[in-house]
């Protein structure tokens, strides 16, 4: 029992799909069938016995319509009415009540045995048995023929009916293997077609082991059901997969590429302290102190590109109070740079936004310490919070240098420097902008950037609720 359960297990789907189907069909079919057959049986059973009756009663009444004085060879000359109420297969016997043979109408069966018990004479008896070899309705019964008294013996043969089970048996069988043939290569085809998306999905998986995210074939199953649920799980898990090959591939690029010019500097420094700087304290001071600020530089490096790497869940439920929030960052920011001047507008009835408060923080922070940075003169910073239907609307405008047409389409992306010489002297990395950017996404909100070279630069945040 095991091994066949192991050797079902084993099975293709394919197999398993059409023996499942194959054997469903054939079991319901066959108890279908059982069932109907016994009813059938049953009934043209009880429909013999009717007739051998009915045979019984007319012959029968034919004798007590005769006249009293009727004898046996009146009868017996006379047996062609009687033949008429007989059908072809049926024999009557009449005896005496010794047993003598009296008179026979038809001839098709020999007679068969009394019933043992005498009093059993009296009373009408039918029983199906074997007469010599045909299975047959027998009846016996008491009859009146004029004076004489004996008891008629009907042989009914059951050979029609047989030949009937026979044939509806032969019938039942040919169209039950007719349908499980039909069924097995319907579910067959079936399975076939059902398992080719799986075959596919199995070959694209494949194909990506061998030749990476790049081969991913095009699946032509369209249909809106399991399968193409899955299909389409795939793809996007594969597309998330891609995504974060793609970063993780990013990343290593660019923090290499981007770590060597810091680490170069470094190097050159502490060179130049192992040639000079040891008997120059003037020499040994100023190459720590580029050495220190690289080193500073490279750490925030690294901080964000890992932020940008890491993929964190989306918080669904998150929630924030954007004016908060910014006013958190605003006293933050004072801290390190107490000459800047903030204003700050709300208009309209308070909501909360759809984001983690980190997140909202690290966007306000990374926007507003460039208006700072990116600013010659005293830093004035407008806020504006407007709270409307559909959305949040804050907005961040500098008086700051402000970023030329040319270069605005390109400051979300990463190490992106509009003045690179500048942006180092500031202490710029070129991800601020892009972590703020990658934030935004995650949480489906929208930053537009407007700037005027020397006015200032205007971030129009739009948070949508939910
Ligand atoms: P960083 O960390 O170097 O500041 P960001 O991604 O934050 O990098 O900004 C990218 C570039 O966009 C900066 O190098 C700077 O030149 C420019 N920039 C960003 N914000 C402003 C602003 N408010 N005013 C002027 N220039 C800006």
């Amino acid at each position: 029992m095991k091994k066949l359960q192991q050797m079902i297990l084993n099975l293709s789907l394919k197999a398993k799909w059409t023996l499942t189907v194959g054997a469903t069909i054939f079991i319901s079919y066959a108890i279908i069938s059982i069932v109907l057959f016994i009813a059938l049986q049953t009934w043209l059973l009880h429909n013999e016995e009717k007739n051998a009756m009915r045979t019984v009663d007319d012959i029968t009444g034919f004798f007590e319509s005769q006249d009293s004085t009727v004898t046996i060879q009146q009868l017996q000359n006379n047996t062609a009415l009687m033949k008429a109420i007989l059908n072809q297969e049926q024999t009557v016997r009449i005896f005496n009540f010794d047993g003598v043979e009296v008179i026979r109408i038809n001839d098709v069966m020999r007679a068969a045995p009394f019933p043992q018990k005498t009093e059993d004479y009296f009373t009408t008896t039918i029983k199906q048995q074997k007469v010599e070899t045909t299975d047959a309705f027998v009846v016996h019964k008491i009859v009146q023929i004029g004076p004489f008294q004996g008891i008629m013996q009907l042989i009914h043969p059951l050979t029609a009916f047989h030949a009937m089970l026979k044939y509806i048996l032969t019938t039942i069988i040919i169209v039950g293997l007719g349908a499980l043939l039909f069924s097995v290569s319907i579910s067959y085809y079936l399975a076939n077609y059902l398992i080719k998306p799986l075959v596919q999905l199995r070959d694209a998986m494949i194909d990506v082991r061998k030749r990476g995210f790049s081969a991913q074939p095009p699946f032509n199953y369209q249909a809106d059901d399991e399968i193409g649920d899955l299909l389409t799980m795939y793809r996007s898990m594969m597309n998330e997969l891609e995504i974060s090959f793609t970063k993780q591939q990013q990343f290593v690029a660019d923090a290499s590429h981007e770590l060597r010019t810091p680490i170069q500097v470094i190097e050159g420094h502490l060179s130049l302290i192992n040639r000079w700087g040891k008997d120059d304290p003037e020499v040994l001071s100023e190459a720590l102190d580029t050495s220190l600020k690289e080193i500073v530089r490279m750490k925030k490096m690294i901080e964000e590109l890992l932020q940008l790497a890491r993929r964190e869940e989306v918080d669904g439920n998150a929630m924030a109070d954007l004016e908060l929030v910014l006013k958190n960052v605003k006293q933050e920011l004072l801290q390190l740079h107490p000459n800047v001047q903030f204003e700050c507008d709300v208009i309209g009835q308070k909501s909360l936004a759809s984001i983690t408060e980190q997140a909202a923080a690290q966007i306000f922070r990374n926007i507003l310490s460039n208006g700072i940075r990116y600013n010659d003169k005293e830093p004035k910073i407008q806020l504006s919070i407007h709270y409307t239907e559909l959305a949040i609307i804050v907005t961040i405008r500098d008086n700051g240098m402000g970023i030329s047409e040319k270069h605005l389409p390109y400051i979300f992306d990463r190490f992106y420097r509009v003045d690179e010489a500048r942006t180092n002297h500031i202490g710029g990395t070129g991800l601020g902008l892009s972590i703020s950017k990658m934030l935004a996404e995650k949480y489906q909100m929208e930053i537009e950037v407007k700037s005027s070279v020397n006015d200032g630069t205007s971030f129009i945040l739009n948070f949508p609720l939910k």
